[in-house]
């Protein structure tokens, strides 16, 4: 193993959420260190149109909006390196990160924004058709799909937002929950039943989607019957749940029971001093660009807070 490098911010993540922290934090001179992980630039790598983020007027696709961000990131000064952090411990002080490229660094203070990821069912065309016909966010894509056919699945309150969001752009919303019942709130549940254009399938389950550039098709199975179905619609959005990517914190920053990152209220602090946590990583019910960059921006501000008061 090389050297211990030091630094006094340490960014771990490299989406909307990092690079904002980054930006704030090179701007206050705080030389950061990013380490952009296994995906740099996040979800909106694998989303094309962004049209709801502020300041894009005609919209822009994700990827290109994330090079955006990171030229603003690397203008000011942050050092970006494209390793994954492996290890952290934070019961040390500095705290001491490991990572894929066997570097080893000693950092006063860290934010974390690793993101999340959306959970996928695991079919084969899934990734194939992603962008083109599948998606796992109604707010982004939703629109493209006005007087068209969709399904969802999933039988969660993420999923009856969707469905919802939809059922408002769409001419008819399928949804698919694979139990007899929904997991999704009452109050999510009664608004479902109450629109005119969703069609709920109970014990569905997607087997198959159809079409080989586009989307043309969904294929259900009953899991009572046992009878198959297919759905011609042209979007498919899956909404399973979203993973928090915090494996490698678990046991150094509390986290709820989902594994999501636990900050203090109208702060970015996490329970660890000196450890902040930014975007999709703290954040189960959001979960836009907009929102993960301004979390990223309080973690900058609360991260240099934390470090004059070192100094001081
Ligand atoms: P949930 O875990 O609550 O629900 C996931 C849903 O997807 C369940 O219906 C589950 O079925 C289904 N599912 C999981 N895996 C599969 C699969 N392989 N095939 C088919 N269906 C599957 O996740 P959500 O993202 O909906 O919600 C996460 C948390 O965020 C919850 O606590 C929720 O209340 C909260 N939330 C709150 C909102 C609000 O208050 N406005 C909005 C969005 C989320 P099963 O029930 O059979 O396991």
């Amino acid at each position: 193993m090389s050297n211990t490098q030091k630094t006094r911010l340490f960014i771990i993540g490299a989406g909307p959420a990092g690079y904002t922290a980054a930006i704030y934090a090179a701007r206050a001179d705080l030389n950061p260190v990013m380490y952009a992980g296994p995906q740099p630039g996040g979800q909106l790598m694998i989303t094309s149109d962004v049209e709801n983020y502020p300041g894009f007027p005609e919209g822009i696709q994700g990827p290109e909006m994330m090079e955006l961000f990171r030229k603003q990131a690397e203008r000011f000064g942050t050092k970006i390196t494209y390793a994954t952090v492996t290890k952290v411990d934070f019961s040390v002080r500095p705290f001491r990160i490991e990572a894929d490229d066997q570097s080893v660094w000693e950092a006063d203070a860290v934010i974390i924004a690793t993101g999340a990821s959306a959970k996928w069912l695991g079919l084969e065309k899934e990734e194939k058709l992603y962008g083109r016909g599948v998606s796992a966010c109604a707010v982004c894509d939703g629109f493209f799909y006005r007087g068209q056919d969709v399904a969802v699945v999933g039988g969660g309150d993420t999923a009856a937002e969707e469905a919802l969001y939809l059922s408002k752009l769409a001419r008819k919303v399928y949804m698919l929950v694979r139990r007899d019942v929904f997991r999704a709130s009452k109050i999510m549940q009664k608004r479902i039943m109450e629109a005119p254009n969703i069609e709920v399938l109970f014990n569905h389950e997607t087997v198959d989607l159809l079409g080989e550039n586009e989307l043309e098709g969904v294929v259900a199975v009953n899991n009572k019957t046992g009878e198959k179905k297919t759905l011609t619609v042209q979007g498919f959005f899956v909404a399973i749940g979203h993973k928090p990517n915090t494996e490698i914190f678990k046991g150094q920053v509390e986290m709820d029971e989902q594994g999501y990152i636990i900050t203090r209220a109208g702060s970015t602090a996490t329970n660890v001093k000196g450890v902040f946590a930014a975007g999709d990583v703290q954040d189960k019910i959001y979960r836009q660009a907009v929102t993960a960059a301004g979390t990223g921006c309080m973690a900058a501000l609360d991260a240099e807070r934390f470090l004059s008061g070192l100094e001081g």
